[in-house]
């Protein structure tokens, strides 16, 4: 039997940058967040699909994530590392041509130190106390950077899926304290902070989820389908149990099959007689608990088995199976693990 398939429609991810783009106005560019390998979905391919439709600037977490990415990129891309320069750094950001955006005074004097010539940016701490430069660091070394010409000048929002939140105007008037009159283009949103409005959308904004179909951008298009082959399917009778642990006992005679992916996929054990596959769009509810490389299914009521269920797909997408392991979409998607095949759709242009 095939493997488990990860299908990924990169139209869908364009549509979704293009609206965001949209959102986010005319004065301001929109980039491209593919760090973890373009949030599970395949960095390789969804950012040069990016790139075709427009985006010219692309952010990852790590140098290393940077320098895989760079040959897949024309030569107008811009690689910003949300990271910085991290120690050891300084080879890969030199030869992969990659923007560290600098965290902290450390990571100014290695970025000086190890590469003067080099184009970096800043990210600064306006109260999410996770990364970035605070307030007094940046005062000192900000007159040095401005004169060395910096590329971006970012922050990011701690609350932004939060329309209503006290944070997001707070962090906004800090952001505009650290950086007014700066005169280097400015970047505070991701795809919570396009949807708060024009006043959070600077220069540039950074949309990472709402590329790949996720909340809080609820008009984007689902990205991701995730067919799990059957393996194997009986028939249980009334009194019988299923998986591991005898969690789920059959009342009447059940047909269940058997499908091959499990936790070490990132079908997260919690989903253990809760969520549901789909066939089309028929429910056929997980019974007893996920395995390592194996699911349990009720397919009772099918009339026939087909060779493959939807875990994520048009009825059951991202959210809501996050919603049902009591996490987000991010993590959803980030969990799906290598076993997958990644498949690609694009319209052939
Ligand atoms: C991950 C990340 C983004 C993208 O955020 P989404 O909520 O996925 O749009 C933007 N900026 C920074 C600093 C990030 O860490």
């Amino acid at each position: 039997m095939a493997q488990a398939s990860l299908n990924i429609d990169l139209d869908a991810v364009v549509a979704n940058w293009l609206a965001l783009d949209a959102r986010s106005g005319e004065a301001t560019r929109t980039a491209a967040v593919v760090k973890a390998d373009s949030y599970g979905l395949g960095a390789e391919r969804v950012a040069p699909a990016l790139y075709r439709a427009g985006a010219r600037d692309f952010f990852v977490a790590l140098a290393e994530e940077g320098a895989r990415l760079r040959p897949h990129l024309g030569e107008e891309a811009r690689i910003f590392v949300l990271g910085g320069h991290m120690a050891g750094d300084a080879a890969l950001i030199r030869d992969a041509g990659l923007i560290p955006m600098l965290n902290s005074p450390e990571q100014v004097a290695r970025h000086l130190e190890a590469l003067p010539d080099a184009t970096c940016g800043v990210q600064l701490d306006t109260g999410m106390n996770r990364l970035g430069m605070e307030a007094e660091d940046w005062e000192a070394a900000a007159p040095m950077l401005r004169d060395k010409g910096l590329a971006l000048v970012m922050s990011h929002l701690a609350c932004a899926d939060e329309p209503e939140h006290e944070m997001n105007p707070r962090q906004l008037a800090e952001f505009h304290r650290m950086t007014d009159g700066i005169g280097v283009p400015r970047s505070l949103a991701a795809t919570g902070g396009i949807l708060l409005g024009p006043d959070y959308h600077f220069d540039l904004t950074r949309p990472g989820i709402g590329l790949y179909g996720g909340r809080p951008f609820d008009a984007a298009l689902g990205v991701a389908r995730l067919s799990l082959p059957v393996i194997q399917t009986r028939v249980v009778q009334p009194g019988e149990t299923v998986g591991y642990g005898n969690t789920w006992e059959a009342e009447r005679v059940t047909t269940i099959a058997t499908l091959a992916a499990g936790y070490a996929d990132g079908i997260h054990r919690v989903l253990s007689n809760v969520t549901d596959l789909y066939a089309g769009d028929i429910p056929c509810p997980l019974r007893g608990r996920v395995s390592m490389d194996l699911l349990t299914v009720d397919v009772t009521d099918l009339g026939e088995v087909p060779d493959t269920l939807d875990l994520i797909g048009p009825y059951q997408g991202v959210d809501a199976l996050a919603d049902l392991a009591g996490t987000i979409g991010y993590e959803i998607l980030t969990a799906l693990g290598p076993r997958y095949a990644r498949r690609y759709s694009e319209q052939k242009t």
